[in-house]
């Protein structure tokens, strides 16, 4: 490896807390679907920031947004109002077909508000009895790495030396609605999902799933909250991946592309009767709803509009797939996805392939030890998505 890039992992990896385990490429530079180490190698970024940057690196209109904002004001706290999160509240209210909404900055944060209304619901307007709660989750979630969110977890890992977890969660394996119907009782307030699996390895529930689940709620009386922090935003050839099912969630979490991958921004939006709940002193961030990010996500939003980039996503993620299922290589066990959201699922660790494609120029990153998940920025285009399919297929041939 280049002597600037060495130095670089040498200091990062003296310094810092060992929470992660990165591929060894320092990222310095990016612009579209293309970042560059400090060495000048080029490589296609085929993560996107687990989602973030579908709009991809320094979207021109989003760093206008940015800079312009910069040279205003960006801080206001929320004890002051500021001049762009009313334009911005209109514009996600709009897009979501909601009457509110509530910006955080990260997506746990979004989690914890949307589980924090949630109970606050069912005290408040469905009658639960005081600290009786409850919210039902999915083995193999994942929603984040504060204490809530690892307390919803079915990962041992996650949870390790950090309890006591917080009480009133059920899990029921993902996509099973007899397991849904069984769990709730008349404590439940809300049914907490992913419509597909990000971490767990683009893991889609069966056909049916999203929709049969929204009625068994309504049935209930229980809220369907879908955490489309990773699989929202055009990410799987529609605007939200519950639209692929036709269902509206009570509750969408949002984050991630919401802030264009250029400013941490995240919300939950839902109608009055739910979010309503909250009342000053009940909830808010210091950060959360701040003009820099208000401004950066009404750009982030409008691009993914204005660029289509939901269909540009279908029609790639399609073509995308069918080429991978040509690879003929028994070590391939699956390939699935919705739109550009592609795990290619091996019979063994996918570690050494994302390493193989890394000298080839291509990043990725394995998901649960045997997927390799492909999420390009969507902004990439037939011509980079061939070049890096025939990167894919010379690795993946064996
Ligand atoms: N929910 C889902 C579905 C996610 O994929 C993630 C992050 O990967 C989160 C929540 C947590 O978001 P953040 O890392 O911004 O807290």
């Amino acid at each position: 490896m280049a002597k600037l890039s060495e130095s670089i992992i040498n200091q990062t990896e003296s310094y810092g807390a060992k929470n992660y385990h990165p591929l060894p490429v320092v990222v310095a530079k990016a612009e579209g679907v293309w970042i560059e180490d400090p060495e000048g190698n080029r490589y296609m970024d085929m993560l996107s920031a687990y989602s973030a940057v579908n709009q991809g690196h320094r979207h021109p209109k989003i760093i206008d947004a940015l800079v312009k904002q910069a040279g205003r004001v960006t801080l206001t706290s929320r004890a002051f109002h500021n001049d762009q999160l009313g334009p911005w509240y209109e514009k996600i209210c709009q897009l979501t077909n909601k009457d509110m909404a509530l910006p955080m900055n990260t997506g746990a944060e979004a989690v914890e508000t949307a589980v924090k209304a949630a109970r606050r619901w069912a005290y408040d307007v469905k009658g639960v009895a005081e600290d009786k709660a409850e919210i039902i989750a999915c083995v193999g979630n994942f929603h984040g790495r504060t204490m809530l969110a690892v307390s919803l977890s079915s990962e041992e890992e996650y949870k390790r030396g950090f309890g006591p977890m917080l009480p009133g969660i059920k899990l029921i394996p993902y996509g099973d609605i007899d397991a849904l119907k069984a769990a709730i009782t008349e404590n439940t307030a809300g049914f907490l999902f992913e419509p597909i699996q990000g971490e767990a390895g683009i893991v889609i529930p069966p056909e049916g799933f999203l929709k049969e689940a929204y009625e068994v709620c309504k049935d209930n009386n229980v809220l369907y909250i879908a955490d489309e922090i990773q699989a929202g935003l055009a990410r799987t050839g529609k605007m939200f991946a519950c639209d692929w099912e036709e269902v509206e969630p009570d509750m969408l979490i949002l984050g991630k592309a919401l802030g264009g991958g250029v400013m941490p921004i995240s919300c939950v939006v839902a109608n009055k009767d739910i979010l309503g709940v909250f009342n000053p002193g009940s909830h808010g961030s210091t950060f959360g709803g701040n003009p820099l990010a208000c401004a950066v996500s009404l750009a982030s939003l409008e691009v993914l509009e204005e660029e289509k980039l939901a269909e540009r996503s279908l029609e790639l993620g399609n073509y995308m797939m069918e080429e991978l299922r040509k690879i003929d290589n028994p070590v391939i066990k699956e390939v699935r996805g919705k739109g550009l959201f592609v795990g290619v699922e091996l019979n063994e660790p996918a570690r050494s392939y994302c390493e193989a494609l890394k000298e080839r120029g291509l990043l990725c990153k394995e998901t649960h030890e045997n997927v390799i998940r492909f999420a390009p920025p969507l902004i990439i285009d037939k011509k980079d998505l061939d070049w890096a399919l025939g990167h894919i297929k010379e690795v993946l041939k064996g």
